[in-house]
């Protein structure tokens, strides 16, 4: 709280009482805390692969690049730890771009059901290389929703990218649709390692993670969740999870459906 107070005076300048303005600065103050921890958190992720490719190059320069073997097994880090700054990197610009509303969305009438087979069928050799099973539970009719359709695929990548992640071999994950006349709600699935339940409300936030290395390992930034939360927020839609340690995840978000278009023409109609 901040205080400033100043003399109130009658007209024969006696004092007649003192104007006491209390400003409450909580909320400055959260979003000063939030900048500058955020900003830490970027300095520290962008620091650590910087940090093992210097080491990883330094020990080839030293001598370890005439040791065939090793030399071989410290370009591969290295080549693994450039890709994660780059992804870093990307995520981060990806972010940026949507908090400072740089790209509006750019919303068009999308057929759900084919979006979801389209992007579940392009991901599926990935799925199927780690030995899970991805399946969708779609109505065999159109969905229509409105929302941009590069965000929509990003919102489902990031999504389907976790449950892959977190979904240990042999593990299944499906795509459920639930059609609504003011939103239709989209479910991805996971019966993976699941999420404690005090985690739950802190794993949208920025770089926020349950098990940093385990993230680490699997190549995450951190940053995917963020990512969901912004772009479904700006397509007008909501987003949600329901998760338990052990058993999996259902990762929910919502967007606008589409009101049915009213046919136009009197076409059938009897003539008077
Ligand atoms: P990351 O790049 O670390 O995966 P995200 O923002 O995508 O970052 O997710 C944040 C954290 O939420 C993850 O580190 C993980 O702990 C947890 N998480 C996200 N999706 C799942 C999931 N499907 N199952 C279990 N944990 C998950």
């Amino acid at each position: 709280l901040e205080v400033t107070a100043a003399p109130v005076c009658g007209e024969g300048r006696e004092r007649r009482g003192v104007l006491v303005v209390l400003y409450d600065i909580t909320e400055i103050r959260r979003l000063e805390r939030v900048r500058a921890e955020f900003v830490a958190n970027i300095s520290h992720e962008l620091k650590t692969p910087v940090t093992s490719i210097k080491g990883f190059a330094e020990t080839l320069l030293e001598g370890a690049l005439y040791n065939h073997r090793a030399a071989e097994e410290f370009v591969s880090i290295i080549n693994e730890e450039a890709e994660r700054l780059s992804r870093l990197i990307q995520d981060l610009l990806e972010l940026s771009k949507i908090e400072s509303r740089e790209v509006k969305p750019q919303p068009e009438n999308l057929d759900l059901t084919a979006e979801i087979k389209e992007i579940v069928d392009r991901l599926q050799p990935r799925f199927r290389k780690k030995g899970l099973e991805l399946n969708t539970g779609l109505p065999p009719e159109a969905v229509y929703v409105r929302a941009d359709s590069d965000h929509l695929e990003q919102i489902l990548s990031n999504l389907l990218d976790n449950a892959l992640k977190y979904t240990p071999e042999g593990g299944r994950v499906a795509v459920g649709l639930l059609p609504g006349e003011i939103e239709v709600i989209v479910v991805v699935e996971d019966n993976g390692i699941g999420i404690p339940a005090e985690d739950l409300p802190r794993i949208f936030e920025r770089f926020y993670r349950v098990d940093k290395a385990r993230s680490r390992k699997l190549g995450g930034t951190g940053l995917g969740l963020a990512i969901v939360k912004h772009l479904v927020s700006a397509n007008g839609g909501r987003v949600w999870v329901e998760s338990e340690p052990g058993r999996g995840s259902k990762f929910y978000f919502s967007l606008p459906a589409v009101e049915e278009v009213e046919e136009t023409g009197n076409y059938g109609r009897d003539k008077i």
